[in-house]
């Protein structure tokens, strides 16, 4: 039986940054992987998929142009479930041949096969054909992800009621679509179908949704889908889902209101893939959503040889985390020096318009009772939002009263998800309100919105005696 300094079970972001990480300590480290290449959900069905859906469909109905040319705009006329999914495959395959390389060039063993414990030092691998491996390590990584939650309740198809992995093999574009569960995946499905004018319908059983925003932003953001024509079922508990036939699909909601649509996207939550893993071998225990807990600063389970990172330990499932935790865990793993990470990290939500945000929300920094100031800027009232034709968009930062520190940084609009990384330094390095005020700005960029962000807030904020 071969054996190994470390066996990573996963190879998404979390398993693949942990093992390229061990390599380069020198470490013999196996990677098993399931799927039929490598990559994980992020590249395969989640993170990239996704992203490259929606920068299609940004590209082929113009929606970055409307501003000048009104909303009917569209770059191509009858856009096809074909035109989406002909970008998708060749974005994936440039990803996996990437990532293939990175591990071929960094010596990381790879093997293909589904795994579980044998006992707390050795794995199965079974294969496709049925065939089963053996290997054994001092440490393990379980890095196998999420999967998403299928209730019985719901009836899927595969075909017009499906999971959020299903919904990227639409063989045809609907006219219509409820999705059910408004978080992060929900919205962004939702946001994205939208613009292509496909009547949505978001269902959410809580009388608001992502709530860990700022709520500025998300009142913003509402107040565009809405405008967008999106219809928001809130505060409204899905009783029965029926298929009446082809593309005719029924959503009655509890008080009798009922939603037809051709396709329905249920995105309300994911499991831990860790029913297969055989966990009673090794001593581990998972909760009620399948996930494993941890250490937050080493990533290891309560057996000690054994960690875990990624979506299978919980929040934030984000790929930009998992591949961070992967990496600290190894480095905990194998007894290198792993430095903490720092104490905040930036969220993305790649809906039609972007939502980032990093640091504390208004509503965060009210509850720990402290003074602040909020500084507001439109994108419109930059030069690019008027080149760029941008009539919606806006940056908010919040800072202390007392240190003038940046304490939270809240973006919704074009390009939200990149911008974010100024506040983010700004704020991870300590910063204050006068690096806005003082720093000068490419022009024209929307990069300025933080300067007249900051200003804003400067006009209400006491004044520093130099
Ligand atoms: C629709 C969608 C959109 C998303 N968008 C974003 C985004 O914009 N930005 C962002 O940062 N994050 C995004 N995410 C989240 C991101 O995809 C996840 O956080 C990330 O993929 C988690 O990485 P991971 O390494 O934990 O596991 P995964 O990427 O889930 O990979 C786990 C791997 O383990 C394998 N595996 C499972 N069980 C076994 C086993 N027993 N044996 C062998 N292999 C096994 C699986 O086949 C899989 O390949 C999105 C997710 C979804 C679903």
């Amino acid at each position: 039986m071969e054996h190994f300094d470390l066996i990573v079970i996963g190879s998404g972001p979390a398993g693949r940054r942990a093992a390229i990480q061990a390599a380069k300590f020198g470490r013999n480290v196996l990677v098993v992987e399931k799927g039929r290449r490598v990559g994980g959900v992020s590249v395969h069905t989640g993170t990239i998929p996704s992203k490259t859906l929606r920068e299609t469909v940004l590209n082929l109905t113009g929606w970055r142009e409307r501003g000048f040319y009104g909303r009917s705009y569209r770059v191509k006329e009858d856009i096809s479930a074909g035109d989406l999914r002909a970008r998708l495959h060749m974005t994936l395959n440039h990803e996996v041949e990437v990532l293939e390389h990175q591990f071929a060039r960094n010596k990381v063993h790879t093997v293909s096969g589904h795994a579980r414990f044998a006992d707390a030092t050795t794995i199965e691998v079974e294969g496709d054909a049925g065939e089963v491996m053996q290997f054994s390590a001092d440490k393990f990584l379980i890095a196998v992800g999420t999967k998403p939650f299928r209730p019985d309740y719901v009836p899927f198809d595969g075909e017009y009621v499906l999971d959020s992995d299903e919904i990227l093999e639409l063989s045809e574009l609907p006219r219509s679509i409820a999705v059910i569960g408004a978080g992060v995946i929900g919205v962004e499905y939702a946001s994205i179908f939208s613009a292509l004018d496909v009547h949505v319908t978001l269902v959410e059983p809580r009388n608001s949704m992502l709530d860990f925003l700022d709520q500025e932003l998300v009142a913003d953001f509402t107040h565009q889908l809405r405008d967008r024509g999106i219809a928001l079922r809130f505060g409204a508990k899905v009783e029965k889902i029926t298929k009446n036939g082809p593309a005719d699909c029924e959503i009655r909601l509890e008080g009798g209101r009922c939603i037809r649509s051709n396709v329905i996207l249920f995105a309300a939550g994911r499991m831990g893939a860790t029913p297969s893993l055989n966990l009673d071998a090794c001593g581990l225990e998972v909760d009620h959503r399948g996930r494993l807990k941890v250490d937050p600063m080493t990533f290891q389970t309560n057996v000690p040889h054994i960690f875990a990172a990624g979506d299978v330990i919980g929040f934030p499932s984000l790929a930009s985390t998992s591949m961070e935790q992967g990496r600290i865990a190894a480095c905990h793993a194998l007894g290198e020096k792993a430095y903490d990470p720092p104490e905040y990290f930036p969220y993305g939500i790649y809906a039609v318009p972007e939502i980032s945000t990093v640091g504390m929300t208004e509503e965060e920094i009210k509850e720990r009772g402290i003074p602040y100031e909020c500084g507001v800027a439109r994108f419109r009232e930059t030069s690019r939002g008027h080149i760029m034709g941008l009539d919606t968009g806006m940056l908010k930062m919040i800072f202390s009263l007392k240190t003038r520190r940046l304490l939270g940084c809240h973006i919704v609009g074009e390009g939200a998800t990149e911008l974010v990384h100024i506040g983010q330094a700004v704020l991870n390095l300590k910063g204050t309100l006068e690096y806005f005020v003082e720093n000068t700005f490419n022009y024209p960029t929307l990069a300025e919105a933080y300067k007249i962000a900051a200003l804003d807030a400067w006009n209400r904020m006491p004044h520093l005696e130099r």
